[in-house]
């Protein structure tokens, strides 16, 4: 199936992905509530009761750009969602993919992957080294890679033993991470084998914070720089924390209500930036978090943004799937 092009103006889309049922959680008497009606049509058959407890399917239709069911591969959802954007960044652009929604739901799986399925950076960074190799003007360009995670508004260095790093905005309002590892990659096993053991410190840092992974946002950003070191082109993959963290906002433990706070913000100030690409003149609340923050370059100027939203089919997640759907439903509405 052909994929559709991004226009000159074309500067978000909003996808959904929805994973199978896990043989466990089908054992447990979990149930799919997702139906995948069109490759845009999304439904979810919601089970209520009513005041005289008789029960009925209360159906919740939401379109966007993509949908992919439980049959579609990481390659599948590659090609409709980072694959068109490559282009864009060989032609001096920059791109972001999102990948939000609960714990469980299929962020990690759908961004970063396996050795052995990999996720959609790999395939971006497959694609980018096989342009750089079929292209005699191209043969030059260098990539760079660096991978760094936002646990409670603080920056770590996953290519760097977790060091701790610092923004900063210059006085051309550039927001500099200073001290960020990049490293230079000339091949794509290489790529992987960075970003496959930087991955490993995610959940477990040497330093003890326990950033478990379902409160972090992981950064992975492919940079494609000429030989004088200037950036030309970059793309960003961003596994998002859980969404149902922003809830701990809420939570007694002082701990868990901080972070709960730090990731319910971030991801509030991440939907009003992705909304604000589309609107010129619109105040951009960069600084209403660290992501949005970090990420400001993402924001503005010749950007072109992604999100997939992650979604479980099971009964047991009703609740957690209804706010990712409505809060990518509200990004991409204008
Ligand atoms: P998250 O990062 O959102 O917490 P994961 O990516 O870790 O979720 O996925 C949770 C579990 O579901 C993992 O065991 C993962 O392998 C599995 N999974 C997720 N998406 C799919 C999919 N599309 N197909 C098969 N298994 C999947
Ligand atoms: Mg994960």
């Amino acid at each position: 199936e052909k994929e559709t092009p991004w226009t000159e103006s074309e500067k978000i889309r909003v996808c959904v992905r929805k994973r199978p049922l896990g043989l466990r959680e089908e054992r447990r008497g979990e149930v799919n509530i997702i139906t995948v009606k069109d490759k845009e049509t999304l439904l979810l058959h919601e089970k209520k009761e009513a005041v005289d407890l008789t029960q009925y399917i209360l159906q919740h239709v939401f379109y966007f750009d993509e949908v992919f069911g439980e049959s579609c591969t990481n390659q599948d959802v590659y090609m409709k969602t980072a694959h068109p954007l490559i282009q864009h960044i060989f032609n001096g652009g920059n791109a972001t993919c999102f990948a939000y929604g609960q714990t469980g739901a299929g962020k990690t799986y759908t961004m970063i992957g396996t050795q052995r399925n990999p996720g959609l950076y790999a395939l971006a960074a497959k694609d980018i080294f096989r342009q750089l190799e079929a292209s005699q003007s191209k043969k030059d360009l260098l990539v760079l890679i660096s991978f760094y995670e936002i646990y409670c508004g603080q920056l770590y260095d996953l290519l760097n033993g977790r060091k701790r790093l610092f923004a900063r905005e210059d006085s051309k309002h550039v927001v500099q991470i200073v001290g960020l590892r990049e490293v230079q990659v000339d091949s794509v096993d290489l790529l992987l084998e960075v970003i496959l053991k930087g991955g490993k410190e995610r959940s477990t840092g040497a330093t003890g914070v326990n950033s478990d992974s379902s409160r972090s946002h992981a950064i992975i950003q492919i940079q494609i720089k000429d030989t004088a070191n200037r950036t030309f082109g970059r793309i960003s993959f961003i596994d998002l924390a859980g969404s149902e963290r922003a809830a701990d906002a809420r939570d007694s433990d002082r701990q868990t209500k901080m972070e709960g706070a730090e990731i319910n913000q971030s991801l509030l100030a991440l939907k009003e930036c992705i909304r604000a690409l589309d609107q010129e003149h619109a105040h951009t609340p960069f600084r209403q978090s660290k992501l949005t923050q970090v990420l400001k370059d993402s924001f503005i100027g010749n950007s072109k943004t992604c999100m997939i939203a992650n979604v479980s089919p099971s009964h047991i997640a009703t609740e957690h799937t209804l706010n990712t759907l409505r809060y990518a439903d509200r990004v991409k509405e204008l």
